[in-house]
C-alpha cells in the first residue's frame, strides 16, 4: 500500500527529558489529576494549589520556559494558550475572572524547568498572589 505522509498540523511525539517531572507526568509514569488534554498540550492540577483553582498548562514536547517558546510548533504554541482558556471556561472561572502566569527563569522563582502556564482563580486573588 501506498505511503501516505501525515498531515503536517500532527504532534511529533514528545521527547521526554531526563529528570522531568512533567514529562513522566506526560508519559504517564507519574500521577496527576487531567482536566485536558489533546496531542499537543496536557492540563492537570496543580500539586499546590494556591488557590480554589489552580492548574498547569504544560507542552507536551519538552521545552524549559518561555526563553525556549520558539522550539514548539505554531500548533503547539497557539494549543497552550487555547487550552489555558478552555480549562478556566471548564471550571467555570472564566466569567468572575482568573490570572495567567508562567514564571520564567531565575528572577521569576521558576521552580519547574518545563514550561508551564499557571491558570488561577475561583477566588478573589491578591494583588501579588501566585
Ligand atoms: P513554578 O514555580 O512556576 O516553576 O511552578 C511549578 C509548579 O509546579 C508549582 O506550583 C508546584 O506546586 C507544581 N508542581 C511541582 N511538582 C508537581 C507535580 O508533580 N504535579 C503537579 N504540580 C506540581
Amino acid at each position: 500500500a501506498a505511503q501516505v505522509a501525515p498531515p503536517s498540523t500532527a504532534a511529533p511525539a514528545p521527547v521526554p527529558h531526563p529528570d522531568c517531572v512533567f514529562c513522566r507526568i506526560i508519559a504517564g509514569t507519574a500521577p496527576s489529576r487531567k482536566v485536558y488534554e489533546n496531542q499537543y498540550v496536557l492540563a492537570f492540577w496543580d500539586i499546590r494549589p494556591r488557590a480554589k483553582v489552580h492548574l498547569l498548562v504544560i507542552p507536551k514536547q519538552h521545552v524549559a520556559s518561555l526563553k525556549e517558546l520558539d522550539d514548539l510548533s505554531v500548533e503547539t504554541r497557539a494549543a497552550l494558550l487555547s487550552a489555558c482558556v478552555k480549562v478556566a471556561r471548564d471550571q467555570g472561572i472564566l466569567e468572575d475572572g482568573f490570572r495567567l502566569i508562567s514564571n520564567s527563569g531565575t528572577n521569576a522563582s521558576q521552580s519547574v524547568f518545563h514550561l508551564h502556564f499557571h491558570v488561577v482563580g475561583g477566588e478573589r486573588l491578591r494583588e501579588d498572589a501566585i
